[in-house]
């Protein structure tokens, strides 16, 4: 039997990559590996103002001494390409038309600081707070994207499922673990919750290897899929990795980055030991 595997990495160059990532990414390039799959690299560099441009070449220059290796990306080309998020605006326009001519997503008005966070993956308390539902029977009239932010009608009470590949069934309920989330910012930046549903759709990825910490987030794209009428991939959600106080590693943990610990003599293969527990 020929099995067709199609996995990715999907960083965001907002700073530089840590074990954690280390982990995910691992995972992801082993899994691929052995289903004789392909892996896609794509920089999700979705937020103008968090991503910059000196720590794209760093994510390439770190995973490749990891030891991982991409058959398609922003720096080895492939058929579905562009490879970068910042590229790939008209696929996200295309995607925002047929969710308002579906009537899945309504203009927002309301103005709220967390909705900053929108264009990034949500990692535990960055997670978007519950949306109180203000705009949702309002009849604005929006024809651009732009000015308001969207928001993602979700049913409430509906009991999401789906299989894990590694902590299987998983269970949400919308309107009560997620509210009604942003697809579109108001300035003009899409979401994350919707650049990545429509990205793994047009990239035909088969399995989403990410952090557990995405898991309420892949309830989300479940839905956004959904209405966008795409293929729902495989998942699989990854241990994290944790420091003394057990927190989540976050970028901010410079001293646990990949950079840091090569530039101290560690080499990649402790590195992926550490990170995988092998
Ligand atoms: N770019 C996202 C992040 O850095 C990827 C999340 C995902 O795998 O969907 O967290």
């Amino acid at each position: 039997m020929t099995t067709f595997y199609r996995g990715r990495l999907a960083p965001s160059p907002t700073g530089l990559l840590h074990m954690g990532h280390a982990r995910t990414f691992w995972t992801a390039f082993e899994r691929a590996r052995e289903r004789g799959g392909t892996l896609v690299f794509r920089n999700e560099d979705l937020d103008p103002y968090r991503s910059k441009a000196e720590f794209v070449g760093a994510m390439f220059e770190d995973l490749r001494w990891l030891g991982i290796e991409w058959q398609e990306g922003p720096d080895v080309g492939g058929d579905f390409g562009p490879y970068a998020q910042s590229e790939r605006r008209e696929y996200y326009l295309r995607a925002w038309r047929k969710l308002v001519d579906g009537g899945f997503i309504y203009p927002c008005t309301c103005s709220r600081k967390d909705l900053a966070m929108a264009a990034q993956a949500p990692h535990d308390a960055d997670d978007e707070p519950i949306y109180p539902g203000t705009c949702r029977g309002k009849k604005l009239e929006a024809r651009e994207p732009a000015g308001v932010n969207w928001r993602f009608r979700v049913p409430d009470g509906e009991v999401i499922e789906f299989a894990d590949g590694r902590m299987g069934r998983q269970r949400y309920v919308a309107g009560k673990d997620f509210g009604d989330f942003v697809v579109w910012r108001r300035d003009d930046v899409p979401a994350y919750q919707l650049a990545v549903v429509v990205d793994d759709a047009a990239m035909k990825i088969t399995e989403v290897v990410r952090g557990e910490d995405l898991l309420r987030s892949t309830a989300r794209q479940i839905l956004v899929a959904r209405a966008l009428g795409v293929t729902i991939p495989g998942y699989y959600h990854c241990l994290l990795v944790t420091d003394e106080a057990g927190m989540r590693l976050a970028k901010r943990h410079d001293a646990l980055s990949l950079r840091a610990l090569r530039s101290v003599g560690r080499n990649p293969r402790e590195v992926r030991g550490v990170t995988t527990g092998l």
